[in-house]
């Protein structure tokens, strides 16, 4: 399959939306499983674990989609220069996810 055909970008497009996907649940799961760990867990201990594993997961997703390549231009989707925006367009050619 030629790297740069319709379906390449289509599959490529779909890898960065699963990847903003799982950073928004990331994002979202938080206040959720912090109550969880404190309703269900035993308290601050198992809070704490919630809480470390939660940043680790925020950060892996944060890279995940930091450093995702357009299918178009090969630069980097969400990044200019130092400045990260996670929009529906990539910072250089506009490509529409
Ligand atoms: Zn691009």
């Amino acid at each position: 399959m030629e790297e740069n055909s319709p379906s390449e970008y289509t599959r490529q497009l779909s890898t960065i939306r699963k990847k903003r996907m799982f950073l928004w649940f990331v994002f979202a799961s938080y206040i959720p499983a912090i109550v969880l760990a404190f309703t269900v867990g035993n308290g601050q201990p198992t809070a704490i674990v919630v809480a470390i594993i939660w940043l680790i997961g925020a950060g892996a997703g944060g890279v995940m989609v930091s450093f995702s390549r357009c299918p178009r231009c090969k630069q980097l989707f969400h990044m200019r220069g130092i400045s990260t925006s996670w929009g529906r367009r990539c910072r250089h050619c506009n490509l529409r996810l």
